[in-house]
């Protein structure tokens, strides 16, 4: 068998055109949504997803705003600046791009941010009302899994789900919507015992663990959807031939960045075994970006109680 490849990237402009329509409906009742981004430091990678957001959200006409911070922040002015953009009519989402520098306190700053406005989904209130089941602002990643999965016509009810990572902005909640989708869900990390084992039971195997291509075939049962969460760097070049072989497309992008891009499955061993799989890039990267924007659009209409 060899795996159909889910197109992330497609299906991802599919939603970019329909939160647009949503704008555009919003902007005939006087409401245009607003995105905060909040960028601490100057991290190339942290900088480039920022930009990369402002651009969609100019694209879907969603008005943005980029928030670039010094390093040497402390807690307290960084959560005064949250504090701000939760008091400011014009900001219906904010988005603390993480990670933050080592002095900050994560958990402080992220519960900082109005619940209703936790376009990430990360804040206790949100996690929590997604674990009893309520309509809520959820994490953009495991929401763009879900999306493939139904856009693909993926059974999900009734099927065995396993998670490869309990983290708490991919691997619980997205185990959570599983499981509120029917599944039967089983979450793995790096306790388990015989971890082949256990996830070769899924008929849906989600990977986010940020190891890469260490979801080989003797992890997925033969016949299993299998997404791969995971955004690796690799830069050496003998685990690039290793991973790739002589992919044309990989070696010139590792020629002209320095490094590739991998996740955690390792896609051409794991392709001859499972029905469907996730590229990466191209698979649960964008569906991430895209599902940020209909959140957005979300807590807008939340807010102004549309
Ligand atoms: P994380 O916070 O580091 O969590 C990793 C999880 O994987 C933890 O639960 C850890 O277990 C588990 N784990 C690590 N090594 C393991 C092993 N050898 N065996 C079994 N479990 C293991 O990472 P994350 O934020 O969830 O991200 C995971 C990956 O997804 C990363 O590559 C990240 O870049 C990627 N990601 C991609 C997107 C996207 O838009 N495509 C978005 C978010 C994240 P313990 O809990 O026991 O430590």
């Amino acid at each position: 068998m060899t795996a159909a490849f889910i197109n992330g990237t497609k299906i991802a402009e599919d939603i970019k055109i329909e939160v647009a329509r949503q704008v555009k409906d919003l902007s005939r009742r006087g409401v245009q949504p607003g995105l905060a981004v909040v960028l601490v430091g100057d991290d190339a990678a942290s900088s480039a997803y920022v930009n990369l957001k402002a651009k969609t959200c100019e694209q879907l006409g969603i008005y943005s705003r980029k928030l670039t911070i010094p390093s040497t922040v402390t807690t307290e002015e960084l959560l005064w600046e949250v504090r701000k953009l939760n008091d400011d009519d014009k900001i219906d989402g904010i988005l603390v791009q993480l990670p933050l520098p080592k002095p900050v306190s994560k958990h402080t700053i992220l519960e900082g941010v109005d619940p209703q406005k936790d376009v990430d989904g990360f804040h206790s209130h949100n996690l929590g009302s997604l674990l009893l089941g309520h309509e809520t602002l959820v994490a953009c990643t495991p929401l763009g899994v879900m999306e493939l999965l139904y856009r693909t016509g993926v059974e999900i009810e009734g099927a065995n789900a396993v998670v490869l990572g309990r983290s708490d902005d991919v691997g619980k909640p997205q185990a959570a919507l599983l499981m509120h989708a029917n599944a039967t869900v089983t979450i793995c990390h790096s306790k388990t015992r015989n971890l082949p084992k256990v996830t070769r039971q899924a008929d849906i195997l989600v990977a986010a663990i940020g190891k890469v291509a260490m979801v080989t075939q003797d992890f997925v049962k033969p016949g299993a959807v299998v997404i791969d969460v995971g955004t690796n760097k690799v830069a050496d070049r003998a685990d690039v031939q290793r991973l790739f072989g002589d992919d044309e497309v990989r070696w010139k992008d590792f020629e002209k960045r320095g490094y590739v891009w991998a996740g955690d499955v390792d896609q051409r061993a794991v392709k001859e075994v499972a029905s469907m799989l996730t590229p990466v890039p191209g698979g649960v990267g964008p569906m991430t970006i895209a599902m940020l924007m209909k959140n957005t659009v979300k807590a807008a209409r939340i807010r102004r109680g549309l």
